[in-house]
């Protein structure tokens, strides 16, 4: 018999790359996905041993299929949480799902004698809130929720991580926690439902971000996303940890330039202008997406990944890469047209 790993939201990006890996390795892995209509979709999307892979029908919203899901499994990977394109008017919207679904997949894991549980939470929850100029982040800084600006996505990620933290403490028992706190995930795509975080790329490339504004985030290869979560799944000793999963921070000017010195003529339509500050603040009288960067525009934020990397050994592609690979593989979904 196999080891066996929960990872819940299957259908996601981050969660896709975790199975593969997780399946690759010999675990068998029971996953969650809302419902069970696209089933025989996501198994070939996946493509992985269907034997060894057990779909569950659970919502970050009800308590209904989590227990079923989680039984049996000795570790497990809380990965889905609400990433919208948008902005939502209620920031319940994203809070109470990401919060209470971790509390629901936390509660499921005690009661299923789970050793091990790994949260993915984001910078989000680590790196928002100081404003303009150059700051350098560590674990053992939090996001700042009383400062202007703070998105729905933003407050969701922190809400959540200190509810999962606070709850751990009180009633975690023997099991161990710690979470991988990712920046911008990029690298190849899987399928046309693909994560808001690639959608960076696809503005740029197919022309519809006509300008850059002054703001940047650091970069992440989902790859290397899915390869932390393994040794911090597979690692004894990790209770209470944090680790930040980022390569270097990138303005989307430097993306932008990167598009068009990895993909040649492929990236003709990627602009090559700047929007100048003033020029965001009057567009975010009128759109929310404007409004959602204006607290960061001119922030530059440095996350140190050498946590991990001396903790878990953990290694990172080089950002062109996981940019490029992120280029040509929504060029070859036919996303975007060559
Ligand atoms: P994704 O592809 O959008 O995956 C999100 C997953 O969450 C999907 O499986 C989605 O299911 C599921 N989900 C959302 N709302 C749900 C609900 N109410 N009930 C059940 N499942 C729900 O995004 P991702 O990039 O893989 O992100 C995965 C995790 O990484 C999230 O926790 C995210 O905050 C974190 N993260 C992502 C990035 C990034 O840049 N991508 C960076 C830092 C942290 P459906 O397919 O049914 O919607």
């Amino acid at each position: 018999m196999t080891d066996t790993a929960f990872v819940s939201g299957a259908s996601g990006y981050i969660a896709g790359f975790l199975i593969r890996q997780l399946m690759t390795e010999g675990w068998t892995v029971r996953t969650t996905v809302r419902s069970l209509a696209g089933e025989a979709a996501l198994r070939q999307r996946l493509a992985v041993d269907d034997r060894r892979l057990h779909l569950f029908a659970a919502d970050l919203t009800a308590d209904a299929g989590w227990a079923e899901a989680m039984a049996g499994c000795r570790v497990a990977a809380h990965v889905a949480s609400p990433l919208p394109v948008g902005v939502p008017k209620n920031a319940n919207e994203l809070i109470v799902p990401a919060r209470d679904g971790a509390l629901r997949a936390l509660r499921a894991a005690r009661t299923a004698g789970v050793q091990r549980f790994v949260m993915t939470s984001s910078v989000a929850a680590i790196a928002y809130g100081r404003g303009r100029g150059v700051h350098h982040f560590t674990e053992a800084d939090w996001t700042l929720l009383d400062r202007p600006g703070i998105t729905p996505y933003v407050q969701s990620k922190t809400i959540a991580e200190r509810a999962a933290r606070d709850w751990v403490e009180r009633e975690g028992g023997n099991m161990e926690f710690c979470t991988i706190n990712p920046s911008v995930v990029l690298g190849p795509v899987w399928s046309r439902d693909y994560s808001a975080s690639v959608l960076i790329v696809q503005k740029l490339l197919d022309g519809s971000l006509r300008a850059c504004p002054d703001i940047g985030f650091g970069v992440v290869d989902v790859r290397d996303v899915a390869d932390l979560h393994m040794r911090a799944l597979t690692t004894p000793g990790l209770a209470g940890e944090r680790f930040i999963a980022s390569g270097r921070f990138m303005k989307l000017r430097e993306i932008a330039d990167a598009l068009r010195a990895e993909l040649g003529p492929q990236a003709s339509r990627v602009t090559t202008r700047d929007v100048p500050d003033w020029a965001v603040r009057i567009a975010a009288l009128f759109s929310p997406l404007a409004r959602a960067v204006l607290g960061e525009l001119g922030s530059v934020r440095h996350q140190d990944a050498s946590h991990a990397k001396a903790v878990l050994g953990w290694q990172t592609r080089p950002v062109e890469q996981s940019i490029a690979d992120a280029a040509r593989s929504l060029i070859a979904l036919g996303v975007v047209a060559a």
